[in-house]
C-alpha cells in the first residue's frame, strides 16, 4: 500500500484530502505544521507528499528544500496562490506538480496517480551504483547501506559521489577541493580530511571487506572497492 504524507495546516482541507485518498486505497499520514512534517517524512518514508506552501513554523519551500537534500520522493505543492511565478518556483525547486486551491478531490487523485506513475518509471531506469551493501543512486543521490538511508551534508555527498564514480583511483586533496568545493573555495584542504572522516563514520555499517575510502599517505584518498 502506498503512503501519502499530507503537510497542510488547514484541518478541513487536510481531512477532505485524507478521505479521498483513503477511498483510493492510499495510506494517509496527516501533519499540520512544517517542522513536524519534516520529522514524519524521515520516519514514514512516504511514496508521495502533498505539501502546502503557507504553513506555520516552516513554510513549504523550506520543507521542499530540506526534503530534496536527502530524497527524490515525489512532492505535489498545494497553494492558494494561483500565481504563475509560484508554480515556476515550485517546479524549479524540485516539486513534481502543483495544485492550486480550491481544488476538486478527483483532480488531486488524478494528479497523484500520474506523478506516481512517472516516478515508478524513473525508479526502473535509475542509475544505481552498488558496492556490496553500499548503494548510491546517482540520480536521486540517495545513499543506503543494507537498505538503511545514510544522510550526508551536500558537500560530503558530492565528495562521496565523486570518489565512488572513480573507484580505485587516487586523488590529491587539491584535486578533490577543486572538483568538489570548486575553484573559488578559499578554506584549507583540511576540509577534505574532515569530510572523509564524516563519510567514514556515516558508512560505519559498510563492511571494510567490501570497500573503503582509503588514505594513501602523502598522496590523497581513494575509494577502494574490494568486491563488486
Ligand atoms: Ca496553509
Amino acid at each position: 500500500m502506498k503512503t501519502i504524507l499530507i503537510i497542510e495546516d488547514e484541518q478541513t482541507i487536510s481531512r477532505v484530502l485524507a478521505v479521498y485518498l483513503k477511498h483510493e486505497g492510499y495510506e494517509v499520514v496527516q501533519v499540520f505544521d512544517g517542522k513536524e512534517g519534516l520529522d514524519l517524512f524521515t520516519q514514514h518514508e512516504p511514496d508521495l507528499i502533498l505539501l502546502d506552501v503557507m504553513l506555520p513554523e516552516m513554510d513549504g519551500w523550506d520543507i521542499l528544500k530540506e526534503i530534496r537534500k536527502v530524497s527524490s520522493c515525489p512532492v505535489i505543492m498545494l497553494t492558494a496562490l494561483g500565481d504563475i511565478d509560484y508554480r515556476l518556483k515550485g517546479l524549479n525547486q524540485g516539486a513534481d506538480d502543483y495544485i492550486s486551491k480550491p481544488f476538486i478531490g478527483e483532480e488531486v487523485v488524478a494528479r497523484i496517480n500520474a506523478v506516481l506513475r512517472r516516478s515508478a518509471h524513473v525508479l526502473e531506469t535509475e542509475n544505481m551504483k552498488q558496492f556490496g551493501s553500499l548503494k548510491i543512486n546517482m540520480d536521486s543521490h540517495v545513499v543506503t547501506v543494507s537498505g538503511e538511508k545514510i544522510v550526508l551534508t551536500p558537500k560530503d555527498l558530492s565528495l562521496l559521489i565523486f570518489l565512488a564514480e572513480r573507484p580505485n583511483r587516487t586523488f590529491t586533496r587539491d584535486v578533490l577541493i577543486e572538483s568538489v568545493w570548486g575553484l573559488d573555495y578559499v578554506g584549507s584542504d583540511r576540509a577534505v580530511d574532515l569530510a572523509v572522516k564524516r563519510i567514514r563514520q556515516s558508512l560505519a555499517e559498510w563492511p571494510a571487506s567490501q570497500g573503503e575510502i582509503r588514505t594513501l599517505r602523502g598522496l590523497g584518498y581513494q575509494f577502494s572497492v574490494y568486491q563488486k
